[in-house]
């Protein structure tokens, strides 16, 4: 003999199934006309529990790290040369954001104004990553602006000299 609490649930189960795509498309419509407020209550959770969530995603990679590297590498297999991957849509957006930023820019030690010879150097030592490297691996586009912040412009050659410079003038003298 079946319990009532054995009823409801087959009671549920019944009407969840006789009306599932109408809550397949509930969860959608209202997913769709929350979009920004959930987002923005992602990003709060995020940012309130940034060190956990950084913890958690660091221990889950260090204990599935074979097949986490196997994963990126079928992935990278799957999609070499491939433009409508994710990733590479979103390379290609970052390099093109950072070839236009480039070209409204001069170093700003010696004035040139060759944007194929410029570098983001880091002033301060709050760097999280080079430009280049943020933009190859597919940060947001919001994330590579907030590093740019941090950065001024140099060519190549005022980047050399403004990192080998001092180091230059303390080698003792022969
Ligand atoms: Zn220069």
């Amino acid at each position: 003999m079946s319990t009532n609490k054995d009823k409801i649930k087959q009671y549920n189960a019944d009407y969840y199934s006789k009306h599932k795509a109408y809550h397949k498309q509930y969860h959608i419509e209202y997913y769709e006309k929350n979009k920004e407020k959930l987002k923005q209550h992602r990003a709060q959770y995020q940012e309130a529990n940034k060190s956990k969530i950084k913890q958690h995603t660091a221990e889950y990679r260090l204990q599935n790290i074979e097949k986490e590297r196997q994963d990126d590498r079928d992935y990278y297999r799957k999609n070499k040369g491939n433009e409508n991957s994710p990733r590479n849509k979103r390379m290609a957006r970052n390099r093109k954001f950072v070839r236009d930023y480039k070209q409204t820019l001069c170093c700003v030690d010696c004035g040139m104004t060759n944007w194929l010879c410029f570098d983001f150097h880091h002033e301060g030592d709050d760097k999280i990553n080079t430009i280049a490297s943020m933009s190859n691996r597919g940060y947001s586009i919001a994330r590579i602006q907030n590093e740019l912040k941090k950065c001024i412009c140099l060519c190549a050659n005022c980047h050399r000299i403004r990192h080998n410079g001092n180091a230059w003038e303390q080698q003792p003298k022969t």
